[in-house]
């Protein structure tokens, strides 16, 4: 299968599911022919030829099924009936579930009060927007979430504090900006689950104002524990995340869409931590 092909894929405990082959993520190379450096049936990842970003070279087709899922409204009220009368859909929602789980905020707060001015913050895949519920007053709540329930439910938080959450993909969602809109931008845990992370970052560099900061954290595939753990290293997850960041290509992509690097010390790069953080920084 060459890239941009889709195929259908039966994953156990969810059902079929339509998948794409990428090219690259980050330079955009074929890397098809190349022999995977794991792989875990059905998903190979591969490492790039060219630029060396390591990913998953078919990823589900996520933006597609939600697009497609208008009846999602209501899906927790109803979820019992629709397993019985929905049953890829049900299984679709269940395998994309890491974006309701509630992370620990304090830190991003923490980075956030310390690092941002005053202005609007976006959390990129907000879920229901308690995330950015407990930030002080001077930051105003904006959000990008594709599930329409749960982005209703965040568009309601924020919009008691002058904000608001579109309910779309990423990208989609961030064309919606103006240049130079936001302060600061948070991804948590949600650019190794992204498909087209380049072209996400570059938007942010965008909306970013002129020393306006991103504070990224995902997980860091350098660390010591994956070839200790091997496929059961708990960064690997099939097929929820599909990028598979080192500290040298984060930095790459970071820079690669013109922002700069403002913290990546460290402690945001131990190599015992399977989780990685940097603070970027529009020029
Ligand atoms: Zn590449």
């Amino acid at each position: 299968m060459g890239v941009g092909a889709i195929e259908q894929v039966e994953l156990e405990d969810v059902g079929p599911i339509r998948v794409e082959t990428r090219a690259c993520p980050q330079c955009g190379a074929d890397n098809t022919a190349r022999a995977a450096r794991h792989s875990r049936a059905p998903w190979t990842i591969k490492d790039c030829g060219d630029c060396g970003f390591v990913y998953l070279e078919k990823a589900p087709v996520y933006d597609e099924l939600f697009r497609t899922l208008a009846w999602q409204k209501n899906w927790k009220r109803e979820e019992k009936r629709r397993k019985k009368a929905r049953p890829l859909s049900y299984r679709a929602s269940k395998l994309t579930r890491f974006r309701l789980h509630m992370f620990p905020r304090k830190q991003v707060d923490d980075l956030t009060i310390r690092f941002a001015r005053p202005g609007n913050v976006i959390d990129i895949g907000c879920a229901g927007g308690k995330r950015l519920a407990t930030l002080p007053d001077q930051f105003v709540p904006f959000g990008i979430e594709i599930e329409e329930e749960i982005a209703a439910q965040a568009d309601t938080l924020f919009r008691t504090k002058g904000g608001r959450a579109v309910n779309a993909s990423s990208l989609d969602g961030l064309k919606q900006f103006d240049d130079g809109f936001f302060s600061a931008a948070t991804l948590r845990s949600y650019l190794e689950h992204e498909v087209q992370p380049r072209e996400v970052m570059t938007e942010i560099a965008r909306t970013l104002a002129p020393g306006g900061i991103a504070i990224i954290k995902v997980p860091n595939y350098s660390s010591v524990m994956r070839p200790i753990m091997g496929l059961e290293w708990s960064g690997f997850r099939f097929p929820d995340h599909v990028n598979y960041f080192t500290p040298a290509s984060l930095r790459q992509m970071i820079e690669g869409v013109g922002l700069n690097v403002r913290r990546f010390n460290f402690f945001d790069q131990m190599p015992t931590s399977d989780n990685m953080w940097m603070i970027a920084e529009r020029r």
